[in-house]
C-alpha cells in the first residue's frame, strides 16, 4: 500500500515541484507515494471564490476563512480517513527525524498549506489539524513547508532508498549529527584523508567515525546530546 499525500493549497501548481525529480519523482512514478492536489479556491465563496477575510478585532492581513478551509478538508479527508491531518505552522510541534519516521510508517497525510496570516482557529480545532512547524522563521506560505516535510517522510517509504542502510546511518537518527565524509581524489589541495579511512580496518573505522559523531554533535549541537536520544 502506497503512501498517500493530499495537499490543500491556494498554489497547487508548487506541487510535485521538486518531489516530481530524482528519488522523490522516480518514487511517485513508480506509485510508492501518490500525490492529490486540492485547490482551496475551488470551495471558495460567491463568485470571485473567496477565500479569506480581514482578522475580527483588527489588524493587518487576512485570515483563511474556516468554513473555506473545512469545506476542502472535507472534500479531501473523510471522517474515517486514517490519515494524520496536518496544518503547516511556524506554531507548530517542530518537525524532527522522529516524527518523521512515524508518518513514514503510516499511510499518508492531510497536509494543509497556510498562507496569509494564517487560518482561522476554529478549523484547526474542528478538523484535529496538527500544526507542524519546519524551523523558527517565517515563510509566505506553507507550500515549502510542505514539500520539506514530503521529502524528509518519501525517502524513508520502503524501497525508495537504494542503500537501505543509509537510511539508519544518517544525522539524527542515532541522535548524533554524522561523522565526516570523503572521496577520492588521496590528496586535494594538499588535503589528505585521515589515514584511518584508508587502513582496512573496519573496526578502527567504525570507532573513528563514531567519535568524531560525538565530536561534531557536542560542538554544534549539544542539546542533541542532552536529549538523551543517543
Ligand atoms: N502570522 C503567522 C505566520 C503566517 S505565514 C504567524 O506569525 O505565526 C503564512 C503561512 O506560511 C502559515 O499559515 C503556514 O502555513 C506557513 N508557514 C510559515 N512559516 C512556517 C514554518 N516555519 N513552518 C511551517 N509552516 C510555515
Amino acid at each position: 500500500m502506497s503512501f498517500r499525500a493530499s495537499v490543500l493549497t491556494l498554489y497547487p501548481e508548487m506541487f510535485p515541484g521538486p518531489l516530481g525529480l530524482s528519488l522523490s519523482g522516480r518514487a511517485l512514478e513508480r506509485g510508492d507515494w501518490t500525490l492529490e492536489t486540492v485547490q482551496i479556491r475551488a470551495f471558495g465563496e460567491g463568485r470571485h471564490r473567496s477565500v479569506d477575510d480581514t482578522p475580527s478585532g483588527g489588524g493587518a492581513g487576512m485570515v483563511l476563512r474556516a468554513d473555506v478551509l473545512a469545506a476542502a478538508i472535507d472534500h479531501a479527508s473523510s471522517p474515517d480517513d486514517p490519515r494524520p491531518r496536518l496544518l503547516m505552522s511556524p506554531r507548530g510541534r517542530p518537525l524532527d527525524q522522529r516524527r518523521v519516521r512515524q508518518l513514514a510508517e503510516g499511510p499518508g497525510a492531510v497536509i494543509v498549506c497556510g498562507r496569509f496570516e494564517g487560518v482561522d482557529e476554529r478549523v484547526i480545532e474542528a478538523r484535529g489539524l496538527q500544526e507542524v512547524s519546519i524551523g523558527d522563521y517565517i515563510l509566505s506560505g506553507g507550500e515549502i513547508a510542505a514539500t520539506v516535510l514530503l521529502d524528509a517522510v518519501i525517502r524513508l517509504l520502503p524501497g525508495v532508498m537504494g542503500n537501505a542502510e543509509s537510511g539508519v546511518t544518517e544525522s539524527f537518527e542515532a541522535g548524533l549529527l554524522e561523522h565526516p565524509h570523503y572521496t577520492r581524489p588521496a590528496e586535494w589541495e594538499g588535503r589528505g584523508i585521515p589515514p584511518v579511512l584508508t587502513s582496512g580496518d573496519h573496526g578502527a573505522v567504525e570507532r573513528w567515525r563514531r567519535a568524531e559523531a560525538e565530536r561534531i554533535t557536542a560542538e554544534r549541537r549539544p542539546d542533541l546530546l542532552a536529549s538523551g536520544r543517543s
